[in-house]
């Protein structure tokens, strides 16, 4: 019975682990790696392990760099199931549609550009492949997922749908019980339920992307933003929010909602230019039963979400190009998060080298990513190879992760009794010495911070 470690040891994207029990290999998330084209550009490389011999795959949640290499998983070989919560498998077919066309048409245009065939990452029909091995599962229903192998998921309060996993294993006499958290939500996020408590592991596979951090009040980010939005409409600019289709778009509609009067927003068009988003926003209405007791209430009182009567769903490009010459009073809300590549990049593009505009920056921004350079400083960035000057108002508001910080997950952590062994993935280098360090004076816990390659014995843990 072992644990090995592939992806995000040591960086944020790429989550994938591989458990082996009895023979049995089932593969914890299998995401892309995100950030720089360089970087990127390793998804190609082959897997550290056979796809052919992969049992199964246990997938926490719908976020690309958790499931967004399973379409390169099936191309070479795998055709096992992938158990994942029943939104995330609704999300996930949205988001490998969209990763696998931009693919597509990344590759139809580096090889018009370099002369030379350039094959997607993946294709559509591949994407497509995943949806058809993929099986719903609830929250809290214990599930066998291969022999010696049962999981129960349980709601980690990060996106719709998301998990973090409880695994008991067996092999001959030998029995663990291997929590993987997931990535971690904030406690009182809008809309969503709290991360739920986890009442012992023998050993916890655990994020850390804000380890190292404190989140400021979340009131206080909301007022901000009603700021930098009041200031705007003086201003007559506009706004621009990277954000991604899934969750954060969710939230930011939300919070408009919720403050439309208040913050005056029947002065701005409000636009939602993703089609992704748009899908995925039709994801989050339709399952309020995962709702907290707020979201619940606001939509029993007004039978519809979100609360915003000028918003407009941009889907068609010719929309979003009417959008993009537009001079002032739009708020846009587009993908991508990171500013890497999507609609924002074209509104970036257009609006940055204007004061009166704004971008505000409302999450996780990657190494290597333009939405780094931006919350970085830069006062120029390539932009399509061209250099753009950067004089719009960059903001960047922390307080509205989707990542819970040191606290959440401490919290999380010790709603465990017995205070477990923890290895810590999915954290840039300096938010797990930081996360490592703050864990083990908080709570006494021993915590390790594997690397690629890695590998457990879960047999000589201590149970
Ligand atoms: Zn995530």
């Amino acid at each position: 019975m072992k644990l090995e470690f592939f992806g995000a040891a040591g960086e944020v994207t790429g989550s994938c682990h591989i458990l082996t029990v009895g023979g049995q290999r089932v593969l914890l998330d299998c995401g892309l790696i995100q950030g720089s084209r360089r970087d990127e550009e390793r998804n190609r490389d082959p897997f550290p392990f056979d796809a052919a011999e992969i049992d199964a795959v246990v997938l926490s949640h719908a976020h690309l760099d958790h499931c967004g290499r399973l379409p390169l998983l099936v191309k070479r070989g795998f055709r096992g199931p992938i158990y994942a919560h029943e939104a995330t498998c609704e999300l996930v077919a949205i988001l490998l549609a969209d990763a696998a066309h931009l693919a597509e048409r990344d590759a139809e245009y580096l090889t018009r550009k370099t002369g030379k065939k350039v094959k997607p990452l993946y294709t559509v029909k591949q994407g497509e492949a995943v949806m058809h091995l993929m099986q719903a599962v609830k929250y809290r229903v214990e599930t066998d997922v291969v022999p010696g192998l049962r999981v129960r998921f349980r709601d980690a309060g990060h996106i719709l749908g998301s998990c973090a996993v409880e695994l008991w294993a067996r092999e001959g006499e030998l029995e663990r019980k291997i929590v993987f958290s997931g990535d971690l939500g904030q406690y009182d996020t809008p809309i969503l339920k709290d991360p739920e408590p986890i009442d012992r592991a023998d050993l916890v596979l655990m994020e850390c992307t804000y380890g190292g951090r404190r989140h400021r009040e979340r009131s206080e980010t909301i007022t901000e933003i009603g700021e930098i939005i009041t200031h705007a409409a003086a201003g007559k600019g506009n706004i621009l929010i990277p954000a991604f289709a899934i969750g954060r778009s969710q939230e930011i509609l939300y919070q408009l909602g919720k403050h439309h009067d208040e913050w005056g927003l029947d002065r701005f068009h409000i636009f939602l230019d993703s089609p992704m988003a748009i899908e995925a926003t039709k994801v989050y209405w339709e399952h309020p039963r995962l709702y907290d007791k707020e979201a619940t209430i606001l939509r029993h009182e007004n039978h519809e979400m979100p609360l915003l009567p000028n918003l407009k769903l941009s889907r068609d490009t010719e929309e979003s190009m009417a959008i993009n010459r537009i001079e002032s009073g739009a708020i846009i809300i587009a993908g991508s998060g990171m500013c890497n590549g999507g609609r924002i990049v074209h509104h970036l593009r257009r609006c940055l080298p204007y004061r009166q505009n704004h971008v505000i920056i409302v999450g996780y921004q990657a190494y290597g990513s333009l939405g780094r350079r931006l919350v970085d400083g830069h006062e120029h960035v390539r932009i399509h190879g061209q250099d753009v000057a950067v004089r719009a108002h960059i903001h960047t508001v922390g307080g509205l992760s989707a990542h819970g910080d040191q606290d959440d997950l401490a919290r999380w952590y010790e709603c465990m009794e017995n205070h477990p062994p923890v290895w810590l993935v999915h954290g840039e280098d300096e938010s797990r010495e930081a996360f490592a360090d703050y864990l083990h004076r908080r709570s006494g816990a021993t915590v390790r911070q594997p690397q690629p390659g890695d590998i457990l014995d879960l047999a000589t843990l201590n149970a």
